[in-house]
């Protein structure tokens, strides 16, 4: 039986081909072979994050039509979901910082849209920074960089970003596929940790598109992969297109976890739900305020979920999370 042989091999330590890939990615969502898939991936994130999950906690610092027009994006000019452009305040920025501390966030995480000047990030972050515990790992989720402005974000006293490259890049968004990837080196080089993920993902990525994009990203060896499905924004052209089930994306999560070396400790899932976690996910995301996947405006009155809920949903599916800060993030520390 060819799963068996598969499976054993990424056990004893081999790294899976892009063919292997694309076969357990193509397994029926109700096969036993996919069950087997995904009891793998959770053992393997068991044993590789000591037993401990994480829920990482993220709020934007603005909201507001932003012109890089990802199709799959709410804050999208040509979405045509917000109008106004808003921002918070130093004071409202610090204050979720600590909230989400206080909650016991394993990570912070800042996100602007693309248009935000990058100068006031830096300085709303480092008094973001200079209002946490030093031990509270904070995140940047940022446009593309070059290396000399990541390392002003390590210098404000960010320990690493999210960066992906998204799926169809350049094709469903604006932004250059080549850009991206150099972003990622970019905060690499500049000492920063980068996490992402295969995303997002709808009913028309191949299984050969999803292979290709796991290897991707197991290639700069992520503090964190994983994989998130498209939430459709309601009247966009995009919504047409449908969404997966949290099935499949439990499988495409279960994959992605095989498809990562054995440093690679974090496997992310969203949106938060017990059949991720069970194949292999051990990475949430609360969140507060402006949400590119919500039309409400503070997507703790929609989508978003809090820090509780996301230990609930971990708790429910059998699993510890960690206390104190991220260890997926910490890993050269
Ligand atoms: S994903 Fe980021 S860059 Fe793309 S439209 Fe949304 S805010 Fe702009």
């Amino acid at each position: 039986m060819r799963i068996e042989e598969i499976l054993k091999k990424r056990r004893s330590g081999e790294s899976l081909s892009r063919a292997e890939l694309v076969y357990l990615l193509g397994l029926p969502t109700d096969a036993l072979e996919t069950y087997m898939v995904m009891a793998e991936a959770n053992r393997l994130s068991t044993k590789l994050s000591g037993g401990k999950a994480e829920v990482h906690a993220q709020y934007a610092l603005n909201l507001a039509p932003c012109s890089c027009d990802c199709l799959f994006c709410s804050f999208a000019k040509i979405n045509d979901i917000f109008h106004e452009a808003t921002e918070l305040t130093v004071e409202q920025a610090v204050a979720h910082a600590r909230r989400f501390e206080a909650d016991g966030a394993n990570a912070v995480f800042i996100m602007s849209t693309a248009g935000y000047p990058f100068e006031r990030f830096i300085e709303v972050g480092g008094e973001i920074r200079r209002n946490l515990h030093p031990g509270t790992t904070l995140i940047a989720n940022v446009g593309d960089q070059s290396v000399k402005r990541a390392r002003m974000l390590r210098d404000a006293g960010f320990t690493g970003v999210y960066h992906a490259l998204r799926l169809r890049e350049g094709t469903d968004s604006t932004l250059s596929p080549e850009k991206r990837k150099e972003s990622i080196r970019n905060f690499q080089e500049a000492g920063l940790e980068v996490g992402t993920c295969v995303e997002p993902v709808g009913p028309e990525h191949t299984n050969e598109e999803l292979a290709e994009m796991i290897e991707f990203t197991a290639s700069f060896n992520p503090a964190y992969s994983g994989a998130a499905r498209r939430i459709p924004i309601p009247g966009t052209a995009m919504a047409k297109r449908g969404i997966i089930s949290e099935l499949r994306m439990a499988q495409i999560v279960a994959v992605t976890r095989l498809g990562m070396p054995d440093s690679v400790t974090g496997n992310c899932t969203h949106e938060p739900c017990t059949l991720g976690a069970i194949a292999g996910g051990n990475l949430f995301w609360a969140e507060v305020g402006a949400n590119p996947r919500d039309v409400e405006e503070k997507t703790e009155e929609g989508r978003g979920e809090t820090v509780n809920s996301c230990r609930a949903i971990f708790h429910e599916s059998d699993l510890d999370v960690l206390d104190g800060p991220s260890r997926f993030y910490n890993r050269k520390r």
